[in-house]
């Protein structure tokens, strides 16, 4: 790939694309950059570059012609290089808002362009008769281009084939599958009082992911909505899975029933509970303490269904007519990931059929849950509690309960 900037400072863009990552790759030859004076493009003697804006106004504008001359000259050295006319874009603060995967994008270019403006802009026509596109690096004004023409040839030369050490590298990061990345530690074990989060220290590969997809969900749900309601639609659920010959859902009514409901209420709150609450608190979530509030909520309307495969009970779900609420939908342990808890939360639903928008409720932490019903047709219907360390005795860290409502 080629990259040219066309600038009014090629020596700061120059002495960027030289250093650490990006020098090491070019002195390899894994990408070719140029840096373009427009002052030497300019056809009067004192080499203005720009003037005063028609209309008026404060500040100065760059001149269209030297501009475009020196695009001029980068064009005809591509083409003498056999490459394609390149893509040229246009540095500004009015362009489009500059993401990932305009990186990708524009890494897929042989040649592109990236022109810096200064002072007060850009000569509009210039732009008009050259650019492919506008590209802005955020809502916040910069003196000048080169820090934005630098955040774009970083970001798509960092693609390039063996500028990176592993293709990896790149693929983990935030943004790539439109998440932001989980956090990162290195030695030592334990900095002024802060210990690395014990899962790394595993070895434990499949636990290790496992605890990154969560944060890096948790993270991008907490910090920006935006990205994970779009993650969230992108990867929607594969169709809702059949049920098998051997599986069904009855009704808990009688006391074997009511054990093996509680049994899984207990390993199922603690499992969502685990990272989210005190350990003295998950120590009272015995399947005698579940029993008893399952009880409870039966006298108060609820009833409870258990999920049966070859006649074991491997999952659980409670329904309550009278407020059109679902609750304690929890699958055992070595049942998960079989598609049970969509199946028992569509069978839960269904049952609910006098309710057409049903309700339930999830730690925030729960972002597989999370992103399970939001792809079933679920949408925020605002906090039901918090759990605050500060007010809370039972709460290890600050942790919301959300509602969710049924919006099919
Ligand atoms: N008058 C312009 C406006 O209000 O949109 C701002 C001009 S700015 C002071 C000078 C140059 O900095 C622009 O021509 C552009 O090349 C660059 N620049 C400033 N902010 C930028 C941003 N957020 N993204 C990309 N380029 C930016």
């Amino acid at each position: 790939m080629r990259i040219d900037i066309v600038t009014l400072f090629p020596e700061l863009c120059d002495s960027f694309l030289s250093a650490s990552i990006l020098g090491r790759a070019r002195a390899k030859n894994l990408f070719e950059a140029h840096c373009h004076q427009i002052r030497d493009y300019t056809q009067n003697k004192q080499k203005q570059t720009d003037d005063y804006p028609y209309g008026g106004g404060c500040g100065m504008v760059l001149y269209a012609q030297p501009i475009a001359d020196c695009l001029r000259a980068v064009q005809a050295q591509c083409a003498a290089q056999g490459r394609a006319k390149p893509h040229v874009v246009f540095l500004t603060a009015a362009g489009r808002p500059y993401t990932e995967a305009d990186a990708r994008r524009l890494a897929q270019y042989d040649a592109v362009t990236l022109v810096c403006g200064h002072y007060e802009g850009i000569d509009e026509r210039v732009i008009e008769a050259f650019g492919d596109e506008e590209i802005s690096i955020g809502d916040y004004v910069l003196t000048g281009g080169e820090l934005a023409s630098l955040v774009v040839a970083d970001s798509v030369l960092r693609l390039q084939p063996g500028v990176l050490a592993e293709e990896k590298g790149y693929q983990d990061e935030s943004y790539w599958d439109g998440l932001l990345e989980y956090p990162q530690y290195t030695r030592p074990e334990v900095w002024e009082g802060r210990a690395v989060p014990p899962v790394l220290l595993t070895g434990d590969h499949q636990k290790i992911d496992a605890w990154r997809a969560a944060q890096s969900r948790t993270r991008t749900r907490l910090r920006r909505p935006d990205l994970y309601a779009r993650w969230c639609e992108t990867h929607p659920l594969t169709p809702l899975p059949k049920w098998k010959r051997g599986e069904n859902a009855r009704l808990v009514k009688n006391d074997d029933q009511w054990q093996a409901a509680a049994a899984l209420y207990a390993e199922g709150l603690r499992t969502v509970c685990a990272d989210v609450c005190t350990v003295a608190y998950l120590e009272t979530l015995t399947p005698q303490a579940c029993r008893e509030k399952l009880d409870a909520e039966r006298r108060g309307g609820w009833a409870f269904y258990l999920h049966y495969t070859g006649g074991a009970a491997d999952g659980m779900v409670g329904v309550c007519h009278k407020t059109g609420e679902i609750a304690h939908l929890f699958v055992a342990e070595p049942a998960r990931g079989k598609g049970i808890g969509a199946k028992m939360l569509d069978f839960a639903r269904k049952k609910l059929a006098e309710h057409p928008h049903p309700t339930l409720t999830v730690l925030d932490a729960n972002t597989r849950a999370l992103a399970l019903y939001r792809r079933m047709g679920w949408r925020p219907a605002g906090v039901a509690a918090v759990y605050d360390p500060a007010s809370d005795p039972t709460a290890a860290v600050y942790t919301q309960e959300l509602r969710l409502r049924y919006e099919g």
